[in-house]
């Protein structure tokens, strides 16, 4: 087992050795179908013991072992936070000053953000996310559309319509054959990047995902260049720290998991039972992909399940630890906020109101100034218009979550097939057009992964600012590629004024580059990055 050599503590971690002790764990059930008494085995399938084959044992999922891990969630000060009285104008100020300054908050200072109550307050820190955002990213917005794969699960989250004991809902696992009609159904559209998505079961192993990573790049239209998947981010259960090497081996670039609630006792409550009732085997997901080589990794909760404010606190409590550890933060934040699901099993009791959840992510867009942040086709189109603006960088466009929605042409949403309900069901056309109108960049660049800008490479140019001169020229020649291949004319024709309105502001060498850029797009060749 290595560590990482930007880990700034060069002996083993904690993680590396639950980690090796899981792994022990899953050699000895390889060879013997009873399981040691420490862990607990998800039921395994009827047969007899005497008649059940010895790989089958292979396959039997272990509960996680996270003996030796420590909480790094420090839930007492959160709560003694949380109780402070409302900051006043000058506190406020001098933490924005911090932000854009570009430097990561503490937890005191968030706390000083999420304590103000006063509107004019708040209408500062809004104006504030917003000035961060351009400087660090610009006014490009990056484009995804998530792939569900699978939704068999072993988990009993109380707020998930693919939980274990939900028996409304469709199962189905696509074949390489349907991931194959699906991804030719997004790159029609223009697609670059995918998130890929599994409930959490044996038939979902690191190996299946690293199999359908590579079925996903390779499947390409050869009667149109440059028509591929160039990046595919991966939201799955937590694996080892093999399972992570496994899977960036194959190409991956964020490895993304939820918390949901960095609550222990909430957390207790909504997965009772399953892998995931491990609270610290999840907690210490991130870091074993880390170890596995996975250096651009993503954090998100899941709003309303417990005070949005806790959740906050323990987002950026979970970002800092990576930091100390591995020298690097999470690429990305998400938030997605609770929807609805065909047979619910709980009553949320902390619902996240639209204005709350707009203080949120500017608050967190200030916390951590050079973290990608997420917002998901969860959300209506005309909240997502409104909320964009206080630091998203990332959106997903012409969303199906249904799994095999994107080759089937299934009109409605049908909650029996899906995880939750989406409220933006727009087309990529429809979204890419709304954020010209906006002057917001649609961006498909997929550069910085594949030159090796991850991790803490990533970072060292994030953290001043700087990666919007590489954002920027790239931005305009990936929205230029789609637009030559994909957009309607009129969508074209708003594309085309946006792109010279934009080269004229950028700084002599910016706009050097992306003219460049944008020449060889014109002459035909495709994929052009820097
Ligand atoms: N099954 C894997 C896991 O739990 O880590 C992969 C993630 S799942 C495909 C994607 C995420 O959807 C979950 O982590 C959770 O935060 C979110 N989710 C689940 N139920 C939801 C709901 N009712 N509304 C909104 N988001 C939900
Ligand atoms: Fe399974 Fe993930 Fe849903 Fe939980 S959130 S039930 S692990 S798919």
């Amino acid at each position: 087992m290595t560590t990482r050599t930007t880990a700034k503590n060069s002996s083993r971690t904690p993680v590396a050795e639950a980690a090796e002790a899981v792994e022990a764990f899953e050699a000895v059930e390889a060879i013997d179908a009873a399981p040691p008494s420490a862990v607990h085995a998800v039921p395994a399938p009827q047969t007899p013991p005497t008649q059940r084959p010895v790989r089958r044992a292979a396959k039997v999922l272990l509960r996680p072992k996270s003996d030796g891990l420590i909480d790094f969630i420090p839930a007492a000060r959160i709560q003694e936070l949380l109780e402070r009285p409302p900051a006043d104008a000058a506190e406020v100020q001098a933490v924005l000053d911090k932000s854009m300054a570009l430097q990561r908050l503490t937890l005191e200072e968030m706390a000083v953000l999420i304590s103000a109550t006063d509107p004019e307050v708040q209408e500062q820190m809004f104006e504030t996310a917003r000035q961060l955002k351009r400087e660090v990213y610009g006014n490009r917005i990056v484009l995804f559309a998530p792939l569900y794969l699978g939704n068999k699960c072993v988990n009993s989250c109380k707020y998930c319509g693919f939980r274990r004991d939900n028996d409304k809902v469709v199962r189905r696992t696509l074949t390489d054959e349907e991931i194959r009609a699906e991804v030719r159904a997004l790159i029609s559209k223009g697609h670059k990047r995918l998130v890929i998505d599994y409930g959490e079961h044996p038939d979902y192993s690191a190996e299946q995902i690293a199999h359908a990573v590579n079925i996903i790049y390779s499947t390409k239209d050869p009667d149109r260049p440059g028509a591929e998947i160039r990046r595919i981010n991966v939201n799955c259960a937590p694996l080892t720290v093999e399972g992570y090497r496994l899977v960036k081996q194959a190409g991956i670039g964020t490895y993304q998991i939820f918390q949901e609630t960095y609550h222990r006792p909430t957390y207790a409550e909504m997965h009772p039972r399953g892998p995931k009732s491990d609270f610290l085997w999840r907690l210490y997901g991130q870091d074993r992909a880390m170890e596995g080589g996975c250096d651009d990794v993503g954090l998100g909760a899941l709003f309303g399940l417990y005070d949005w404010r806790f959740e906050l606190l323990g987002l950026l409590a979970h970002a800092i630890h990576l930091e100390e550890t591995y020298g690097v933060g999470p690429h990305t934040f998400s938030f997605p906020r609770l929807k609805e699901i065909n047979n619910p099993a709980f009553e949320p009791k902390y619902a996240v109101s639209d204005d709350d959840f707009a203080r949120l992510i500017a608050i967190l867009r200030l916390s951590v100034p050079y973290v990608g942040m997420i917002l998901t086709a969860r959300e209506p189109a005309e909240l997502r218009r409104r909320l964009i603006d206080f630091g998203v960088s990332q959106i997903d466009g012409g969303t199906h979550i249904e799994i095999g929605g994107y080759s089937e042409n299934h009109e409605d949403q049908d909650l029996s097939r899906e995880q939750f309900r989406i409220g933006d069901e727009r087309s990529l056309e429809e979204v890419v057009a709304e954020l010209i109108e906006m002057g917001d960049v649609p961006s498909f660049c997929t550069a910085c992964y594949r030159l090796g800008r991850t991790g803490t490479h990533f970072m060292d140019l994030a953290k001043p600012g700087e990666i919007k001169h590489r954002c920027a020229p790239n931005a305009l020649s990936t929205l230029l590629e789609y637009l030559i291949d994909y957009a309607s004319p009129e969508t074209r024709e708003a594309g085309e004024r946006l792109i010279a309105r934009e080269l004229e502001q950028l700084d002599e060498k910016d706009r050097a580059l992306a003219t460049r850029l944008l020449a060889r797009v014109r002459e035909g060749k495709r994929d052009v990055f820097c």
